[in-house]
């Protein structure tokens, strides 16, 4: 058996998504012209309660475009150590808005309140203006881990305090929804934008979309065609995200029970020095040499991300069954005979 386990970007469109596709009504979507591109835009505008979306081509774009949107050059931006922005977009910040950062030490990647306003600087010339805060919930790298709606609602209060906007990386937002057991209803007012990922857990081929008001989306629409990232037809691809929040988020559980099973494995496993704690989909855990590990992995059929010299990632998403989760288990338990 083969198990692929390194990302939740791995899925391919089942029969019903590719049927979804075939069927989209289609338009010129840099004319405002593609009714299936609005549709999803305003589809998940409604549910987050925000007044408009711009579909874009991945999540690094949109979430570069809210920078660029909510930012000036020397305006500075706070994003934790472990966050997707400041980790795996490139340095795009520096790149697209001529912006710095300033990373909070959070407990696995997520800031508090405290460690926001430690990081605030005085209007003085020789500092950036403190522009933006943004959080990603669930945290990649802090293994699919989950701010409450308490912990956002104090970081929403306080941003809005000192003036400063507030953008949610949402790649993972309905992971962490289902952990929460509430519906996106429960973020309305909390955050100025954010970024909803389709191409995730979602199952869709392609796509994000940018969530936020309607000067701000606007503005935002102009930045994703300087980017190079205004699309025609995309209601083809905007097609399979519709279907992805019809189909695939209610399923989303089955992932997270999936995940918790391997991680209580692992937790047995002598050879295995800390699983992190497992909230939703994706199981972080140590070893002593994640190359190592992650080779004798590969040769028992199971394929994972090395995340560090000594972190070890797995993640499950909608192809992967209780069977193969079965598997797997079995075969972590006899990977390191004794
Ligand atoms: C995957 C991901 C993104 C966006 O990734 P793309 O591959 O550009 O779509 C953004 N934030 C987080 C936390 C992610 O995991």
């Amino acid at each position: 058996m083969k198990v692929d386990l390194r990302s939740d970007t791995l899925t391919q469109p089942d029969a019903g998504m590719r049927e979804a596709m075939l069927r989209a009504p289609l338009g010129d979507d840099v004319f405002g012209e593609d009714p299936t591109v609005i549709k999803l835009e305003t589809t998940l505008a409604t549910l987050f309660g925000f007044e408009a979306g711009l579909f874009c081509p991945s999540g690094t774009m949109a979430n570069q475009i809210a920078i660029k949107t909510h930012t000036q050059p020397l305006d500075e931006i706070i994003c934790d150590k472990l966050s997707h922005i400041y980790n795996y977009e490139t340095g795009g910040w520096a790149f697209h808005s001529g912006v710095s950062v300033r990373l909070t030490e959070g407990a696995r990647g997520k800031m508090s309140v405290e460690q926001v306003e430690e990081l605030l600087l005085p209007d003085y010339d020789w500092y950036p203006n403190t522009r933006l805060v943004t959080i990603e919930n669930t945290v990649n790298k802090g293994g699919g881990s989950v701010y409450t709606l308490d912990e956002m609602r104090a970081l929403s209060d306080f941003c809005k305090a000192k003036g400063l906007a507030f953008h949610l990386d949402g790649a993972r937002i309905f992971n962490a929804l289902t952990a929460l057991g509430h519906g996106p209803d429960a973020l309305h007012g909390l955050f100025h934008s954010a970024s909803v990922c389709l191409s995730k857990g979602l199952g869709a081929p392609v796509g994000s979309v940018l969530l936020g008001g309607a000067a701000f989306i606007k503005r935002a629409r102009k930045i994703r065609k300087a980017m190079g990232g205004g699309m025609r037809q995309s209601g083809i691809l905007a097609a399979a995200g519709l279907y992805a929040l019809e189909n695939n988020v209610k399923r989303l559980a089955d992932d997270h029970r999936r995940a918790k099973r391997i991680a209580e494995t692992l937790r047995r496993c002598p050879w295995v020095k800390e699983v992190m704690p497992t909230e939703t989909n994706i199981v972080i855990f140590t070893v002593q040499d994640a190359q190592e590990t992650t080779a004798r992995l590969a040769g028992a059929g199971i394929l994972v991300s090395p995340f560090s010299p000594i972190h070890i990632r797995m993640v499950t998403y909608l192809h992967i069954t209780d069977d193969m989760v079965g598997y797997v288990t079995e075969k972590l338990q006899e990977l390191y005979p004794a």
